[in-house]
């Protein structure tokens, strides 16, 4: 069977289903996403567009700079998801609005030269 993974926002308004396996999973230290989610870093799951379905709702969508769509719940505000000209063709979604977040463990770091001192991964990748 295949796998699916099934999320959304705070208040349940946007909701989202991934199947399969991710692209990978990773941990991104860059002051862009620090802004952007108010986290400290910032755990993403890619995926590619093929294996995702928008399943309930519409993300409200932020360009937060050249090429970089930041997609979050007009309602609730939870951010949700990043789409890259770098990236094309995926999807990434915060680790945090899974319902089983504990079914992804990142792999990497991003950005570690921007991470914050007490953040600052043990291993760079
Ligand atoms: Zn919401
Ligand atoms: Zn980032």
């Amino acid at each position: 069977m295949t796998q699916e993974h099934r999320g959304g926002c705070r208040c349940g308004a946007v909701r989202y289903r991934c199947t399969g396996e991710p692209e990978f999973v990773a941990n991104c230290h860059c002051e862009d996403c620090r802004r952007s989610t108010g986290a400290a870093f910032s755990t993403w799951v890619a995926w590619s567009d093929s294996q995702v379905e928008i399943v309930a709702g519409t993300p409200a969508v932020h360009a937060s700079s050249e090429g970089v769509q930041r997609g979050f719940c007009r309602t609730c505000g939870t951010p949700l998801s990043y789409l890259g000209a770098k990236w094309a063709g995926e999807t990434h979604f915060l680790i945090g609005t899974y319902d089983r977040p504990g079914a992804f463990t990142p792999h990497g770091d991003a950005f570690t030269a921007e991470a914050l001192a007490w953040a600052k991964p043990k291993r760079e990748s």
